[in-house]
């Protein structure tokens, strides 16, 4: 994680011990792990630490962290390329477009959405085929997989992995 973090409002964008804070000045939840948002939040008993860093996560439902509200959306953009038509028409092709505008302002991780915004300014949604935009969605994940230093996904697989299955 950035040691500092530049916003254009007013409020808070210091990072106390590595934990991004929100625009109340209140650690954020959605923009950290759950690890670090509880380190700040409470006290850390054997409990917690058990459930905090099990695979299987807290055994009770709980608001997002920035990894699961991470894969749940990355899994509805990418089903939506999915399921978007082959040939779409112009008013589809717009229409996903104003979607993408809007989600990227939306996203309730604002570091996530501030960085995500600059990606479509400098790379334009592209859609005016369902292979162009699982493309540009591909290319857009990998972006966020880079900053993150995550391994880069073989774009030439979107389909595979969010419409097809895998050949076997
Ligand atoms: P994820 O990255 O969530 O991927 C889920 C699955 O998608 C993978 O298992 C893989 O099968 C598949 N996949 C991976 N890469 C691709 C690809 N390029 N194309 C197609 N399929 C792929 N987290 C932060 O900490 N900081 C951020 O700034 C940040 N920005 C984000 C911006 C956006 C718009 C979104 C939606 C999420 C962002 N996240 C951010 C969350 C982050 O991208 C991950 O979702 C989170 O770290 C969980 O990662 P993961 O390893 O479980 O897999």
């Amino acid at each position: 994680t950035a040691s500092t973090v530049v916003d254009s409002g007013a409020p808070p964008k210091k990072l106390r011990r590595g934990v991004v804070l929100g625009k109340d000045g209140k650690p954020c939840r959605s923009c950290n792990s759950f690890v670090d948002f509880t380190s700040q939040t409470k006290t850390i008993t054997k409990s917690t630490i058990g459930h905090s860093l099990v695979a299987t996560g807290p055994p009770l439902a709980c608001p997002p962290d920035v990894e699961e509200l991470g894969r749940s959306s990355w899994t509805l953009l990418h089903s939506i390329t999915a399921s978007y038509p082959i040939s779409p028409t112009l008013t589809e092709q717009s229409q996903v477009r104003q979607f993408m505008g809007l989600f990227s302002k939306l996203y309730p991780c604002w570091v996530c959405a501030e960085d995500f915004q600059d990606f479509m300014a400098k790379n334009r949604v592209r859609a005016e085929s369902r292979e162009e935009f699982g493309q540009w969605m591909c290319e857009a994940h990998n972006d966020v997989n880079r900053k993150l230093g995550k391994k880069e996904f073989d774009c030439s697989k979107w389909e595979e992995r969010w419409r097809t299955g895998w050949k076997d």
